[in-house]
């Protein structure tokens, strides 16, 4: 008998109501408590996952690029040789999920796809032929309940699965790992993690998509692609085959209502995806994929690619100090109630021309976007719930935010080991790249002007 495409979600019960919530499917399933303990917005331990996942807690004083990106082997800017139709950028995160696949080293990929009805609106499914994995390809805005397939899937026989996730849900994965590995008979896991910030519902992106374009006179159904790109750029694609990049000053982002984007996504700590295998985004790859290879499993995932990736060593140039003040002042800002500092229309074309010649690329452009999330969560945090703020902010997003003058008020940190890293063994690695730089977010809030 041959095996359905796929499974979809199955008739879920209602996810009870939490205060910070991404819907990552913990709370939907027979043990809605475990969120207690899974979540990353009540009380995760960044370290101590890291010790469980990678053998060990990043250590930024051996690799300085680790406080940033998390513990990772190694960098790379990469692209699929022939990219894959579809895809949001080459395609290497489905690919790698297809080649696992391919060779029998999983027997389901619990991931996305767009949901039919709604291009922009992910759908959780479990996909066991290698050539469905080509339906998920490319990025929704929203959430969906991923996690709540884990143990339909362990249930129905795969105990070899992958997940391709977004930091909070993968987070919350590797928090249960150990007991599914226990309780379930999960035999192996793979986790391809794709950086993510600045999510928001579904409904509300198309809110979005209507804005950008009204501004550029297009019918919002019609486009079919959008990406924040490192060269401070939107790239737009539509349904006739159409390509437009639009400079981020250009986005009609003060039309955007205050909580455009909830808490959640404000204050989340994770930009990188940490705790996954390897990470698949863009934010250092100067226009190609970025790569974080975190252990020897992401190692395995990047060999069974073999010659259908280009592969290089990161770049890094630009100064990122100057760009994360001028961000910060204006997160105040509109943390505070207060309008942004708006730059004059006439002058946003010139800047907008200006800032991919001289702002901060590769893996300085990275760096900036990490300190931009890591202030923006200490001061949203600090203004909406600032009794969170113990439990949510790890010690590494203080260091990060240190040099533009945020520090941890009285009861603002929880003591204790979850502050710490550099506990690792010699096996760290070299630092990849340079210090230097500057940012933008993939949603940025008005700029401050050009001189950051
Ligand atoms: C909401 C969001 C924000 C992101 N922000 C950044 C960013 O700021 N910087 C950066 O470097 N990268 C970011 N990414 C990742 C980036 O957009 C690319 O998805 C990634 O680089 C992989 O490209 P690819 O061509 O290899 O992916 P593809 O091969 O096209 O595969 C994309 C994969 O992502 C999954 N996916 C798509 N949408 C969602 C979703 N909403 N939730 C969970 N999984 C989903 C799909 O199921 C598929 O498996 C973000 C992704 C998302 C979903
Ligand atoms: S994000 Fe997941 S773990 Fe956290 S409260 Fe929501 S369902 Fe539970
Ligand atoms: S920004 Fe953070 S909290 Fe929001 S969906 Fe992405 S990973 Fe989850």
């Amino acid at each position: 008998m041959s095996q359905p495409p796929f499974v979809a979600l199955p008739g879920l019960p209602d996810a009870p109501h939490r205060d910070l919530c991404t819907d990552c499917g913990v709370s939907r399933t027979a043990s809605p408590k475990r969120c207690g303990s899974a979540c990353q917005f009540i009380q995760p331990d960044y370290p101590a996952l890291e010790v469980k996942v990678h053998g060990r807690t990043r250590a930024p004083r051996k690799a300085p690029d680790e406080l940033h990106f998390g513990v990772h082997q190694r960098m790379l800017r990469a692209s699929l040789k022939v990219p894959a139709d579809g895809a949001q950028w080459t395609g290497i995160t489905t690919r790698l999920a297809q080649r696992l696949l391919e060779t029998g080293a999983v027997d389901a990929v619990l991931t996305m796809k767009p949901d039919p009805a709604d291009r922009w609106r992910p759908v959780p499914v479990l996909i066991t032929r290698p050539e469905d994995m080509a339906q998920c390809r490319g990025m929704r805005m929203g959430y969906a309940p991923l996690l709540a397939l884990l143990e339909p899937a362990l249930a129905a026989g795969h105990k070899r699965l992958a997940v391709v996730g977004i930091p909070c849900q993968i987070y919350a994965l590797r928090s249960l790992e150990a007991e599914l590995k226990a309780r379930t008979g999960l035999e192996r896991l793979y986790v391809i993690g794709t950086p993510c910030s600045d999510n928001t519902s579904t409904e509300r992106f198309h809110q979005f998509l209507e804005l950008i374009a009204a501004e550029t006179r297009d019918d919002p159904a019609d486009i079919t692609y959008l990406e924040f790109r490192a060269d401070y750029h939107v790239e737009l694609r539509y349904a006739d085959g159409r390509k437009r990049a639009v400079p981020f000053l250009m986005l009609p982002l003060s039309q955007l209502p205050p909580d455009f984007f909830p808490l959640t996504c404000r204050s989340c700590v994770d930009y990188t995806n940490s705790l996954a295998d390897i990470t698949v985004g863009y934010m250092g790859g100067e226009g190609e994929q970025w790569l974080l290879v975190r252990n020897q499993r992401g190692e395995e995932l990047v060999q069974l690619l073999g010659h259908e990736l280009n592969t290089r060593a990161p770049g890094s140039s630009g100064t990122r100090h100057g760009p994360v003040k001028g961000f910060l002042a204006n997160v105040e800002r509109a943390a505070g109630g207060l309008p942004l500092r708006r730059m004059p229309q006439w002058l946003r074309p010139v800047v907008g021309w200006l800032m991919p010649k001289v702002g901060p690329k590769g893996l300085e452009f990275a760096r900036a976007r990490v300190e931009m999330k890591a202030v923006e969560s200490i001061v949203h945090l600090r203004r909406e719930q600032p009794g969170k703020m113990k439990n949510m902010l790890p010690g590494h997003v203080w260091e990060l935010a240190a040099p533009y003058g945020l520090s941890p008020a009285a009861g603002e940190q929880r003591p204790g080991p979850e502050a710490a890293h550099d506990m690792a063994p010699d096996t760290a690695p070299t630092p990849t790249g340079t210090m230097a730089g500057s940012g933008e977010r993939r949603h940025p809030p008005e700029p401050p002007g050009p001189a950051g």
